[in-house]
């Protein structure tokens, strides 16, 4: 059987330092951990990392987040992808102020109630904030125990085993201690390519090493193909060289963040006389060479884009203040080609030679190449 105390002998030498983590014998910040745990869903410790140190020094507590406005949030969010996440947080904070005074209820099933907050996050807050014995299992710890026990059983359908199986190794004591070595193993040592099974503290135990199958485990089953959908945006600029923006509805993909207008999305592509039908202005549209791509979890999405000279209703942009605006990664590429295109046309610069040239819309306004004339 695996043991808890080697584990845990093994995480008091070897933990990482994390900018959410308390040091040895300091009480953890439940805000910190709640807001690492937020945005540590889809996103790599990596990245995490310099997102989470802006938000902790402009909101510093979570009465200070809850008074911020959405689209201040947003904005910190921009290229953390996932955007409902960043809803779900600011309405938690909101909540926790509301309901609960400002201060974290520490049983998962109270953390669960709150937004944004599902199984694993209320197990993990339970547990590293408050010491509460739970089981905080991701794709990490999943691997983990999948490769301990040796279960064959392909994702997902092995899932409630394998939580049910990390359950079980939670120790009484150092709960908290006990779930983060357990995801500092996944991260460091039990990788999903060429785990490190000479360093691992529970090597002696483990199935998959005896077998010397760890890096076929865990077995999935075959994922399906994510359909394609299209849609054509619309790059509309002013005379004085702003361009068109709008609000998304608040529900929904991509909820409350700022996009260059578009059609819908939909499985068959679209003409270009049924596009300008639904355009937000009734001008010339000029197709733009390319197409825009980008991958959703799930589905794929091929973006044409239209462009043209006119006014309309909407929030119009300087270029170089698009940063200004909660853009998702998407609408970023979608401005960069427009741009780039745009240039390409009145320098006579190959598309793809300004696209690849990386260069932002701002270093793209300062050489006029956002003006089409
Ligand atoms: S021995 Fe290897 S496969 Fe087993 S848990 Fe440790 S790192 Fe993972």
């Amino acid at each position: 059987m695996p043991d808890s105390t080697a584990l845990l002998a093994w995480y008091d030498r070897h933990r990482r330092n994390l900018p959410w983590r308390a040091p040895p014998g300091i009480h953890p910040d439940p805000y910190r951990i709640w807001l690492s745990e937020i945005m540590l869903q889809q996103t790599t410790v990596a990245t995490v990392g310099p997102y989470f140190d802006r938000f902790v020094a402009r909101w510093p507590d979570i009465s200070a987040l809850a008074a911020a406005s959405l689209d201040e949030v947003l904005r910190l969010w921009q290229g953390l992808g996932y955007y409902a996440r960043a809803r779900n947080l600011h309405a938690c904070a909101r909540a926790v102020v509301e309901r609960h005074g400002g201060v974290f209820p520490r049983e998962s099933g109270a953390l669960r109630a709150l937004p944004g907050i599902g199984d694993y996050t209320a197990a993990a807050i339970a547990a590293i904030a408050f010491d509460r014995r739970g089981a905080a299992v991701d794709g990490n710890v999943e691997r983990v125990v999948a490769r301990l026990y040796g279960v064959q059983e392909p994702f997902p359908a092995a899932k409630p085993r394998l939580r049910a199986l990390a359950s079980a190794l939670v120790p009484e004591q150092r709960a908290g201690d006990f779930a983060q070595a357990l995801m500092d193993l996944g991260a460091t040592i039990c990788l999903p390519r060429r785990p490190r099974c000479v360093l691992c503290p529970w090597r002696a135990c483990c199935a998959a090493a005896a077998s010397g199958r760890a890096e076929d485990l865990p077995a999935r089953a075959a994922k399906p193909e994510r359909p394609l959908r299209h849609g054509v945006a619309f790059w509309l600029t002013r005379s004085d060289g702003a361009v068109l923006l709008r609000r998304r509805p608040e529900r929904g993909l991509l909820g409350g963040m700022t996009e260059i207008p578009s059609t819908p999305w939909r499985a068959a592509p679209w003409s270009i006389a049924e596009a300008v039908r639904a355009a937000p202005a009734s001008i010339a549209w000029s197709p733009l060479p390319g197409t825009v791509r980008h991958g959703f979890t799930h589905f794929r999405l091929e973006l044409a884009v239209l462009a043209g000279i006119g006014s309309a209703d909407g929030i119009w942009s300087p270029v170089e203040r698009l940063g200004d605006h909660a853009l998702p990664t998407l609408m970023k590429k979608v401005a960069w080609h427009a741009i780039a295109a745009l240039a390409a046309e009145r320098y006579g610069e190959p598309a793809a030679s300004a696209a690849k040239s990386g260069r932002s819309p701002s270093a793209a306004r300062r050489t006029g190449a956002n003006e089409r004339r």
